[in-house]
């Protein structure tokens, strides 16, 4: 069986699948290609992955029946013979409608290309609603954000605080009020529109991945109304047995006690470096004698306990990189500085290169890009 040739993650055998199977996986393994590497003529793509012309040209029609690929006019490459027309995945014809729950005072919603472009925004705030009122406004959201569309529309794509399952239903998400809540079935029913809900940083380590240049081995940290961080290992994302690989903000950073967190304990990650965290610790130290060197110092401090906390992590998975996204003015270069430093000293020095600190390609666009990766990944088989 010709497939696995080139640019793909997954490991499938094929040997016992049905022709169907494999006709569906190369389908996928066609737009992936597309995705990833932009137009090219039919026989481009059949050396890109390895089946012949013929079997090329009749996946190629099906994914422009189906309205997933489009034809682009002639290359314009030097080549002998009769030139060739390129054909691309329709990433301008259809469209992803995304939401980022992740926000302190603001429900996000975009409506994106398949390349993760914004093409519209609806944003709707809040203030302190939460469980199903909450649920309920984001249910308006959406349809808001739906009739924004201006192309056919692919799916839903939804990064939420929590932890989520498969099908979509958030397990907990305590500062939103959520437990065991369908979010993906009720947005289905609402809009008639194939949904997927996932984890924010599962969302957003997706996007970076796909859009933001992001490596294989990657930890990518969102600070938001908490904190969470997903990891990339192996080009994998590690999901973890109760889908929860990646909660971190509720680890005990330190033995020197810390502020009370709504979990309950003391000194957890969020006390530290979460955004209404870092809003009182700035608000705090507004009237003190020089307010800017102390704003430094709480930006210093946060950085200081994640890398405390990342640092294990680092160390046991051998990372690439960290990736940090959040509010500009909170994950700024003090707080990047500061977790290089506090990462330095805590880790053995290994050969080069060493673990890259950076923020993320586009910090407040990551969950939402995510979530295109999330719908073109169950809809196309695209990743
Ligand atoms: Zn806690």
């Amino acid at each position: 069986m010709t497939i696995a040739r080139g640019r793909t993650r997954t490991d499938t055998d094929t040997s016992a699948s049905l022709p169907s199977d494999v006709r569906a996986h190369n389908l996928a393994f066609a737009l992936r290609t597309l995705h990833a590497a932009g137009p090219m003529s039919r026989a481009d793509l059949s050396r890109a992955i390895g089946l012949t012309r013929v079997t090329i040209s009749d996946l190629v029609t099906e994914l422009i029946a189906r309205g997933h690929a489009v034809e682009l006019g002639i290359s314009s490459a030097v080549r002998p013979g009769k030139p060739a027309i390129l054909v691309d995945i329709n990433r301008h014809g259809l469209q992803i409608v995304g939401l980022d729950l992740t926000e302190n005072d603001v429900l996000r919603a975009a409506v994106m290309d398949l390349d993760g472009r914004i093409l519209a925004q609806a944003d709707r705030a809040i203030a302190d609603e939460k469980g199903a009122e909450l649920a309920q406004i984001v249910i308006e959201l959406t349809h808001h954000g739906v009739t924004l569309a201006t192309a056919p529309l692919l799916g839903i794509g939804v990064g939420t605080p929590g932890i989520v399952n498969a099908e979509g239903t958030v397990l907990t998400a305590p500062n939103l009020g959520w437990e065991n809540l369908p979010l993906g079935d009720m947005i289905e029913d609402a809009t008639g529109l194939p949904t997927q809900v996932h984890n924010d940083a599962d969302a957003a380590v997706h996007g970076e991945y796909t859009f933001g240049g992001g490596t294989d081995d990657m930890i990518l940290v969102r600070v938001g109304r908490g904190v969470g961080s997903s990891l990339m290992v192996g080009g994998v994302r590690a999901r973890g047995v109760h889908s929860a690989a990646g909660e971190i903000g509720h680890l005990t950073v330190g033995t020197d006690g810390g502020l009370l967190c709504s979990c309950g304990r003391y000194g957890c990650l969020e006390t530290w470096l979460a955004v209404p965290a870092l809003e009182r610790a700035l608000a705090k130290v507004a009237s003190a004698p020089d307010p800017s060197a102390a704003a430094e110092a709480v930006f210093h401090k946060a950085g200081e306990r994640l890398a405390v906390a990342l640092a294990p992590i680092v160390a046991a998975i051998d990372l690439a990189e960290i990736v940090l996204c959040g509010p500009p003015h909170l994950i700024n270069e003090t707080f990047l500085e500061s977790v290089r430093e506090t990462l330095a000293q805590r880790v053995l020095p290994l050969l080069p290169p060493p673990t890259a600190v950076r923020l993320a390609d586009e910090p407040q666009n990551t969950v939402l890009r995510g979530t295109v990766v999330m719908v073109l990944s169950s809809q196309l088989g695209v990743d």
